[in-house]
């Protein structure tokens, strides 16, 4: 068993004894809360429960308990485990704690996501499952790429049985805790009866590449904990009091693991809502929240329902749609707001339609719109259900410059160039890393091919040594030729070098990474390439280096790296954010877009076809998650069309906008169509300049105006609200009723239909246009499939 090292800490008191004898603890904090949070808080033994729905002040109270146990005395800083769902949830928390706590404290150690946490630990035991300690946390394209070679290896055809589809099974055994030799027999049949087999094979390999991926940081530690009693004992001693947020979404390895560590003195508290539980398609099973009376028997159950959060039309109108949910616990929730606006309501021709519309009204909020002050920008987001929908908010943002920050999306440390340099350092910290030697032997080129790599991996296998030992056996027996074996011959000196600067353990990873970038040639390679994108590759290296300045080491940043779950940027200034749904989870904002609400989009089409009624009711916990993200406006948008990979599809608004009950909603015109009609910010088309700009001409706006009332998606929207009475603005009954399409177009206008090409309007004939096609001639055509000329690129037919 490894020695407890730097965390030794954890036995030490941060503050000095004499002065918590003399700190009198005001606890502050307690004033702030209600009496069933003040329960939770104060119920410092045994295990306690808080199950409650969104807003109502969960996580305020588990971190004030957080606060609490040390001002109590109960623990020290080092004694709490405090799991939260992102690392940035964990320092929002831990910056809270500081602020409440009577006498000053460096931070709460154990305080992160279970992953951060779990790989800290399993850093002290590596050994106990196979591994060193510098063990590698690999990234799904390693992954991927190992289970590759391992498929290939066992000579399956990789085309039917892809390694994508390897790494969900694998993932999904872990996410269970099932190690190869536990898989249930039920599920032996799994990737064509070859699953666990090859599940054991991609294991051994991890640990010859004294490497990891997500799912074992759990699972090696819950398997070190299960079979090594003194290991499990001395991590029971040392969280004394443990506490989970957002519990609703724990799968059975993070169950198991928190189950181990509490079972000894059983001080846990978790908090949890079932109705927010949105991870299933991850393993997350909601049903460990709703066990945990009987888990922990005697469990004091606390349960809040004031939500502190939104104005009552919120409220309503996310209660109104979980209501539809079957088989839920259910729950009271009332506000003491009686403020507020509904939930609003709008429709548009396409995306970017729909990102340029809130665009423009992200800007009006800000400038203080309809008698409402200003809203920051960090008080604005875009919530959306998939991550692709983010490009057209990012493009028409950056074309507005509007400041912005994806959260949780494609991220910095994802692109090539920073995969690239991470893997040399991944090298320099872990020389057992044959991915990463494999990313990097021949980047920039060195003239090492295929054929080349294929001596070094043939070399290193049959010597049973890693890539880099088998490059340095290639150069002494001199088995390539010419300049490629000079190159190799400079690489492995130079991944020596800096190992042994690592090892060295020198206080200077800065300037190591600065010469890794120098000497192996990345730099200079981007320096000398001509493309456009190069520059910016540079710029990202050189932010790479800054990045580093903010560890202690070169693994800690790697670690850091592997286990981001949001993207943050250092700039300066208030930005709105976009994210997902996902990443949205325990955020609140007093201004929130949910965007793309159409059926096959959201819910997501592939979630009922994976999981039927199951599926649909997580994404129904997903809508009632965005809704409860905001704090005083929230506003649903659908487009009538999307492009869809490269495809136009027309669409139909999601069936959750059904079920927003209506005395809630307020449904908005679109912009433009009703001459600054909306408000009193004048929010049309005519009336800002820039969607003006952007939509061109007059002439090609009433097209648009015509195409978003003939879309299915708006006629079905709007036969919905006239069955239903919703309060539809009247002009917008009657410019959608007395709408004909036709009158959109006028005479002499140009134009363009799929079919015949460009020509111009002649007139117009009962419900049809007359064009004089410029090939076809003279037409009669229904004016929906026609367009103004300087609109024909992005023809949706
Ligand atoms: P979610 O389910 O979305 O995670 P939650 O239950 O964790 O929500 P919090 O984020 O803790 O709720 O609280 C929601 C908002 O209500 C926060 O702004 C918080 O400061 C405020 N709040 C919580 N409790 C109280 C209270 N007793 N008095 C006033 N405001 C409160
Ligand atoms: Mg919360």
């Amino acid at each position: 068993m490894s020695s407890f090292s730097e965390d030794d800490a954890f036995e030490a008191a941060a503050v000095p004894l004499s002065q918590q004898a003399m700190a009198r603890p005001d606890m502050e904090y307690l004033k702030d809360l209600n009496s069933p949070q003040r329960e939770a808080v104060e119920t410092l033994d045994g295990p306690v429960l808080m199950l409650a729905g969104a807003g109502t002040g969960k996580t305020k109270a588990l971190t004030a308990r957080i606060a609490h146990l040390q001002s109590m005395r109960r623990a020290g800083e080092n004694d709490i485990l405090a799991v939260t769902f992102t690392n940035k949830a964990a320092r929002e928390m831990a910056k809270r704690v500081r602020s409440m706590m009577p006498w000053p404290i460096a931070g709460v150690k154990w305080l992160g996501t279970f992953h951060s946490i779990s790989a800290r630990v399993l850093r002290h035991h590596a050994e106990l499952i196979g591994l060193k300690s510098s063990f590698t946390i690999l990234d799904t394209d390693d992954q991927i790429r190992l289970l590759k070679q391992i498929i290939e290896a066992a000579e399956i055809d990789i085309k039917r049985w892809p390694a994508r589809m390897l790494a969900g099974i694998i993932d999904d055994w872990k996410n269970r805790a099932f190690t190869p030799s536990n898989v249930p027999v039920a599920e032996s049949g799994a990737f064509d009866h070859k699953g666990v087999e090859l599940y054991a094979e991609y294991q051994r390999r991890l640990r010859v590449l004294n490497a990891v991926d997500f799912g074992d940081i759990l699972l090696h530690t819950v398997t070190i904990f299960q079979e090594n009693a003194d290991v499990l004992e001395r991590w029971r001693r040392t969280f004394k009091y443990i506490l989970v947020d957002e519990y609703q979404d724990t799968n059975v390895a993070q169950y198991l693991w928190l189950r181990l560590l509490a079972d000894g003195h059983k001080n846990i508290c978790c908090v949890g809502d079932d109705d927010q539980s949105i991870y299933g398609w991850r393993g997350a099973e909601v049903g460990n929240i709703l066990r945990f009376e009987k888990d922990f028997p005697g469990a004091h159950v606390v349960r809040l329902e004031e939500n502190y959060r939104s104005t009552p039309h919120i409220l309503a109108a996310a209660s109104g749609v979980i209501a539809a949910n079957k088989g839920r616990l259910g729950k009271t929730l009332f506000t003491s707001r009686t403020d507020g606006e509904k939930v609003r309501l709008i429709g548009h021709w396409d995306g970017e339609e729909e990102a340029r519309w809130i665009g423009e009204e992200v800007e009006a909020m800000q400038r203080g719109t309809r008698g409402m002050s200003p809203i920051g920008l960090d008080d604005m987001a875009i919530l959306v259900r998939a991550s692709h929908q983010m490009r057209a908010f990012e493009d028409r943002f950056l074309t507005i410059g509007l400041p912005y920050r994806v959260i949780g999306g494609p991220r910095f440390y994802e692109r090539m160039e920073i995969r690239d340099v991470m893997a040399y350092f991944r090298l320099a910290v872990s020389p057992e890393d044959d991915l990463a030697f494999e990313r990097i032997v021949n980047t920039p080129k060195r003239g090492l091919g295929d054929k080349a790599v294929q001596t070094i991996q043939r070399t290193a296998r049959s010597n049973g040594v890693s890539l880099v030992e088998g490059a340095r056996l290639v150069c002494q027996g001199k088995l390539l030729g010419g300049r490629g074996l000079k190159e190799l011959t400079i690489l492995v000196a130079g991944l020596d070098r800096w190992h042994g600067q690592v090892r060295a353990e020198a206080d200077t990873h800065v300037e190591l990474a600065e010469m890794i970038l120098d000497e192996s040639g990345y730099t200079g390679f981007w320096q000398n390439d001509k493309t456009p994108e190069a520059p910016g590759r540079l710029e990202n290296l050189k932010e790479l280096v800054k990045a580093l300045e903010n560890f202690e080491n070169l693994q800690g940043f790697l670690e850091h790296v592997s286990l981001i779950m949001d993207n943050e940027t250092e700039e300066q200034g208030e930005k709105v954010s976009i994210m997902t749904l996902h990443a949205a989870k325990g955020l609140e904002f007093p201004a929130v877009f949910l965007p793309g609400w159409e059926d096959g989009l959201f819910p997501s089409q592939r979630s009922m076809d994976e999981s039927g009624m199951k599926g649909l009711e997580e994404e129904r916990r997903l809508a009632y998650v965005g809704i409860t993200r905001a704090e005083e406006i929230c506003t649903v948008s659908f487009a009538a069309n999307r492009r869809v990979y490269g495809q136009w599809q027309s669409a139909m608004p999601s069936r959750f906008i059904d079920e927003l009950p209506q005395d809630h909603v307020e449904v908005l015109t679109p912009p433009g169509l009703y001459g600054g009609g909306y408000g009193a910010a004048g929010m049309s088309a005519s009336a800002s300049p820039a969607m003006a700009g952007m939509v061109g001409s007059d002439l090609h706006e009433k097209a648009h105006k015509a195409d978003v009332y003939n879309s299915p998606g708006w006629k079905r929207l709007q036969s919905r609200s006239q069955n239903r009475g919703m309060s539809m603005p009247s002009e917008a009954r009657n410019m959608t009723i007395d709408m004909d399409a036709v009158s959109a177009f006028t005479e002499g206008e140009r134009v363009f239909h799929q079919k015949f090409g460009y020509g111009e309007v002649m007139g117009i004939e009962g419900d049809k246009l007359v064009i004089e096609f410029d090939k076809a001639g003279s037409k009669h055509v229904v004016a929906r499939f026609i367009v103004s000329a300087d609109k024909a690129d992005d023809v949706p037919f």
